[in-house]
């Protein structure tokens, strides 16, 4: 696909609006408290009784990061303490322990990822001791069907270690790059050599890594379109599989770090715009293939294999191109997804270590699914994994009519269609080229919480 194609100014200028990025649906502002500890004990013995019963997912929240920077929405602890980390790896294996203890002992974990924080602030020998965890309660699948996955700061990491990461058990990892800029750098607080980078994503390519990817930002302070063009000259050199270009929302009033950014250094609201449009041109033109909000890959990779196939999947981290499986959220902060339940650990280090000192589990709320949201949310993902809604397909799994259920959503979107971003036929509704990137608007129609959603949303293109 062209870029032209994806990207028409006026139209994405028009759409550019608060929205979910429906990493779930429902969204997290509907996860409740009434969902406690004993519906996910219920959800998971649910689980177990499947007739076949999911591979597992685990996520691990590793909070940490030993300096801040400046753009930082995540939930982290910056410290230099290491004690603070080992404490924290130590109630961390006490819940997985009480987890583990929850699911069947047949079943295998196909899928792990690490992030945070930084994963990597924790040494090797402590990532070991973790992995050596996490097989003994959710038990490892064979290699060759494993997705194990980290995040890792190019800070933090040795092109040695990276090699050792690899014999640990993972096979993909993604490098927090951003900008190789080094005012951007300073003005984020976040100073990497290119240099060190370049060694890193060539160990891991000799390492045998399966898949590598680079994370980007754009609308950083001091970005401008000639500085990331050559930030993007310098990633498309090194052929990363995978690229995710995130877009920095930038509101001080939210989110504390960001206050130490220099307000006369932000771009103008333009330049986002301007920058978007130079990343999905440099992107295509080098190859990359368009996956969706935010991800490009490369032709061969297996995200642009699935997309093309139609097995392309969503959860909490992105997209996936594993079966669908019972995800486990380990950690503070950390989401789960057991059968049609969703849930969410405490965000505070001191109610993760009470609560599991009390024997319990660190899950404060969650929500379980109604069929109308699962109706829903096989929709929303077909748009956004797939680019199609196949009428015939929804209906014979849900037993509804399409056209009479989704009345409401199918005049909402008629302006979409009226633009050329969607088409609404007989049968089926299909995201255009020039929709592609308005994804998540196309969603929103569909979405039944939205108008009464107090959430606070990053803006959709
Ligand atoms: S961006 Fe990542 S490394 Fe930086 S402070 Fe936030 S979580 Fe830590």
């Amino acid at each position: 696909m062209q870029d032209h194609q994806l990207f028409n100014r006026p139209l994405v200028e028009k759409y550019d609006r608060p929205g979910p990025r429906y990493t779930s649906y429902p969204t997290a502002p509907q996860f409740h408290a009434a969902f406690a500890e004993d519906d996910y004990r219920a959800a998971a013995e649910r689980s177990n009784g499947a007739t076949v019963p999911k591979p597992l997912s685990v996520y691990v929240h590793i909070p940490f990061c030993k300096s801040l920077c400046y753009y930082c929405a995540c939930n982290k602890i910056i410290t230099h303490n290491t004690e603070r980390a080992a404490e924290y790896l130590a109630w961390l294996q006490q819940e997985i322990r009480v987890q583990g203890a929850l699911f069947d002992e047949t079943r295998r974990m196909t899928q792990l990822h690490l992030g945070g924080g930084t994963p990597t602030y924790l040494s090797n020998d402590q990532l070991g001791e973790l992995m050596a965890s996490l097989d003994a309660a959710f038990h490892f699948a064979p290699p060759e069907e494993r997705e194990f996955s980290l995040e890792v700061d190019p800070r933090t990491v040795t092109p040695e270690q990276i090699h050792e990461l690899h014999a640990l058990g993972f096979n993909r990892l993604s490098f927090g790059v951003q900008d190789f800029d080094p005012d951007v750098q300073k003005a984020v607080n976040r100073v990497q050599s290119e240099e060190d980078v370049v060694s890193l994503v060539h160990a891991a390519r000799q390492a045998g890594f399966q898949s590598i990817s680079v994370d980007l930002i754009y609308g950083l302070p001091l970005q401008t379109v000639a500085s990331f063009d050559t930030t993007l000259d310098k990633i498309i050199a090194l052929r990363p599989d995978r690229i995710a270009t995130y877009s920095y929302a930038h509101l001080p009033e939210l989110f504390k770090a960001q206050r130490l950014i220099r307000p006369e250094d932000m771009p103008p609201p333009e330049r986002k715009l301007e920058l978007l449009e130079l990343t999905i041109r440099r992107l295509t033109e080098a190859g990359y293939v368009y996956i969706g909000m935010d991800h490009f890959a490369l032709p061969d990779d297996e995200l642009t294999l699935a997309r093309e196939n139609g097995t392309l999947q969503r959860n909490f981290q992105g997209y996936s191109t594993h079966a669908d499986c019972d995800m486990i959220g380990l950690g503070i902060t950390s989401i789960g997804k057991v059968g049609d339940t969703y849930s969410q650990n405490v965000k505070e280090t001191a109610q993760y270590q009470h609560r599991l000192q009390e024997g319990r589990l660190a899950v404060f709320r969650g929500y379980r699914l109604s069929d109308d949201d699962r109706l829903r949310r096989d929709v929303i993902n077909a748009l956004m994994c797939h680019n199609r809604i196949d009428f015939a397909a929804i209906e014979a799994k849900h037993g509804i009519v399409f056209r009479d259920y989704f009345a409401d959503a199918l005049e909402e979107l008629r302006e979409m269609a009226d633009d050329g971003l969607l088409a609404i036929r007989d049968n089926e509704i299909e995201l255009l080229p020039a929709g592609r990137l308005m994804m998540r608007n196309a969603a929103m129609a569909f979405d039944a919480y939205l108008a009464h959603s107090t959430g606070r949303y990053s803006r959709t293109v």
